[in-house]
């Protein structure tokens, strides 16, 4: 057993405070990671105050995990003590549906889809068609922690030219972005939206750019817009009727980055034929759509979770690559229940990223 520690909330109205548990040790194919960075995502705060109803306390959140490999148990080859390595939403699937079997194992069909970094499986064993659990564990603590072990074809690689700090975010911000602008083949010289310039929205902005894409961002704040201007971006503010009225039916791919329920209708008018609004960021029912507006031009709306595993490392090396990465700030755990306050309040465009040293000073206490 390995004897860890971190930040847990004990029920839906609870802050997050310290909390005591034991890791399994390494198993064959398993790597122990010591982590040093974990990102804050707004799921965190989703999943603390239970708003999918689905969470098991306590809660210890944390998909945007970097560290370094501090022991390897047999067998492993992908992964060495030493190096510093990533985990983001997922830590297993069930390897055996077509889905896992073609590497896309954040659309896991197994009885209890993936296993969550945190919050155990995806299908815990009450919705699960077969009412059992596979991997034989109802919750999973993650990243706000300072050890996790975890299945080394789940860990990513963090390439040099990425500091680790920085790279936290890509494991979930930037995959759940870059999964789509791909699947819906963004290309050089595609014109692109983003709707809402938070985290997600300020990944999706950074990538869609390094494609070669035309981006415009979608933001309900007035004080954004020049901040997306100097990403190179046109600023677009929601309910500007003139604007709306001159991009009509000129974009060719959208990706919704609001973490909630949000009307489309607007943005469908802007889509060309036969393309796609992709959104990621809210799991949640929709604003009604007028299908109207699609069946017009054969447009789609879509949906998309964060991605497989190969993609999680291809945009880890496509930002190292071109040099971008999320605006981070980093924080101390002991200041995490504020920054979910401030993430709330939807002023902040960075992303919070906990430096896990600060565990340190809980220990001492
Ligand atoms: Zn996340
Ligand atoms: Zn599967």
């Amino acid at each position: 057993m390995i004897q860890a520690t971190g930040y847990a909330a004990k029920h839906s109205f609870s802050r997050l405070r310290p909390l005591s548990f034991e890791r399994d040790d390494p198993k064959a194919g398993e790597v122990e990671i010591e982590i040093l960075y974990c990102g804050v995502c707004h799921s965190d705060i989703h999943q603390v105050k239970n708003e999918w109803g689905n969470t098991v306390y306590p809660c210890m959140p944390g998909h945007e995990i970097v560290g370094r490999v501090r022991r390897a148990g047999a067998s492993v080859s992908r992964h060495q003590v030493g190096d510093m390595v990533g985990v983001g939403c997922m830590i297993d699937s069930c390897r055996h549906c077509e889905p896992c079997e073609a590497g896309e194992q954040n659309y896991c069909e197994g009885p209890n889809s993936w296993l969550a970094t945190y919050n155990g499986p995806m299908m815990p064993a009450k919705m699960s068609p077969t009412g059992e659990n596979s991997y034989g564990r109802d919750n999973t603590y993650g990243g706000y922690s300072d050890v996790i072990v975890v299945p080394e074809d789940f860990v990513l690689a963090i390439p040099d030219g990425l500091r680790p700090e920085v790279a936290a975010p890509i494991l979930c911000a930037g995959v759940t972005t870059y999964s789509p602008l791909r699947h819906w083949g963004v290309k050089q010289g595609d014109k692109v939206g983003i709707i809402g310039f938070g985290g997600l929205g300020d990944m999706a902005a950074k990538l869609a750019r390094a494609m070669g894409a035309e981006v415009t961002i979608f933001t309900r704040s007035e004080e954004k817009l020049s901040e997306a201007a100097r990403l190179g971006a046109t600023a677009v503010l929601e309910g500007d009727q003139a604007a709306f009225t001159a991009l009509k039916g000129s974009f060719d791919f959208i990706l919704s980055t609001v973490p909630e329920k949000h009307d489309l209708n607007p943005f469908v008018t802007l889509l060309k034929r036969d393309k796609t609004i992709a959104v990621v960021g809210a799991l949640e029912p929709l604003a009604p759509v007028n299908n109207q507006q699609r069946a017009m031009h054969r447009t789609s709306i879509a949906g998309s979770i964060i991605g497989s595993i190969a993609e999680t490392q291809e945009v880890l090396d496509f930002c190292a690559e071109h040099g971008i990465g999320p605006d981070i700030e980093l924080i101390a755990i002991q200041d995490i229940n504020d920054a979910y306050k401030k993430v709330l309040s939807g002023d902040v465009r960075f992303r919070y990223v906990i430096d896990m040293a600060s565990l340190k000073l809980e220990e001492a206490a």
